[in-house]
């Protein structure tokens, strides 16, 4: 079954592996002809936690991207070392509608996300009413402390700031049950379910991370509500989870919120902006 819209909800345009370093707007056209291709309408590109050879700023990909409609942009927050995010510069972004939410990378960046230091960023956060969304969970990286990526402390802030809509990117993988709690506790917690196997699936471990969403749906209950599509791309190869997506068995109206509602409502993405061209 397909649903009337596609967003992907979490991807990047970062190089991976030094061997295929390519120019930012090469990983744009990638992207781009991906979607057309596999008929998404909408991504939401996110940015770095830092800012190298690899990974472009949030300036160099507004530029980029500055007449795609098919993209939204999230900033990723540089919150360590020397090159951290000037939040006054952060917020002009948000005020002026560049970026439409804000990203987190606890564990990544040595801080847990219930950190004094951010009380300002989920200020910022209720004042333009964007989402921000954190690292959940399993790291791609050896140098980060998964401890502090752990789905359960989203609790904490959720609880700290009723007013700002939290997003648990890969949902809280492997703590499923511990992401599935706090969803089901906070309505103002919501989570993608990106980047759950890197490349593609093998069989054996599609059907162990299947199992485990379906089971965080059956305690949480409608999954329409929080949950969203979302790859992870490039790190995930968007053909098989756009599969996946179809093994989770939504009931029709939920898959409706999970495909794009949910996303579309969060981001501010409106549907003329998701409605195909007319043809020429
Ligand atoms: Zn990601």
């Amino acid at each position: 079954m397909k649903p009337r819209y596609l967003i992907d909800a979490h991807v990047h345009l970062n190089n991976y592996h030094e061997s295929e370093r390519r120019p930012t707007q090469e990983n744009v056209r990638d992207l781009l002809e991906k979607m057309a291709e596999l008929e998404i309408d909408h991504a939401v590109v996110i940015t770095s936690y830092k800012v190298d050879m690899d990974r472009p700023s949030v300036e160099e990909l507004l530029e980029l991207l500055s007449n795609e409609r098919r993209i939204t942009v999230v900033e990723g927050l540089r919150w360590r070392g020397d090159q951290r995010t000037d939040l006054f510069t952060l917020e002009e972004r948000l005020r002026d509608g560049l970026v439409k939410g804000i990203k987190l990378y606890p564990g990544y960046d040595h801080y847990p996300i219930n950190d004094p230091s951010l009380e300002t960023v989920f200020r910022i956060a209720a004042k333009y009413s964007v989402p921000v969304m954190i690292h959940t969970g399993d790291t791609y990286s050896r140098t980060a402390k998964v401890r502090m990526a752990h789905p359960l402390l989203v609790d904490d802030v959720a609880v700290d700031y009723p007013d700002v809509k939290f997003v648990m990117c890969h949902v809280g993988n492997p703590w499923f049950q511990d992401a599935a709690e706090v969803l089901y506790k906070n309505d103002n917690v919501y989570a993608d379910i990106s980047g759950l196997t890197l490349g593609e699936f093998t069989y054996e471990f599609e059907r162990y991370v299947a199992m485990r969403l379906k089971d965080m749906i059956a305690y949480m209950g409608d999954p329409g509500k929080q949950l969203m599509y979302g790859s992870d791309f490039p790190l995930v190869k968007m053909k098989p989870y756009l599969k996946f997506l179809q093994e989770l068995d939504f009931k029709p109206d939920a898959l409706e919120s999970v495909a794009w509602r949910t996303a579309s409502r969060l981001f501010g993405i409106d549907e003329s902006q998701l409605a195909k061209p007319p043809p020429p």
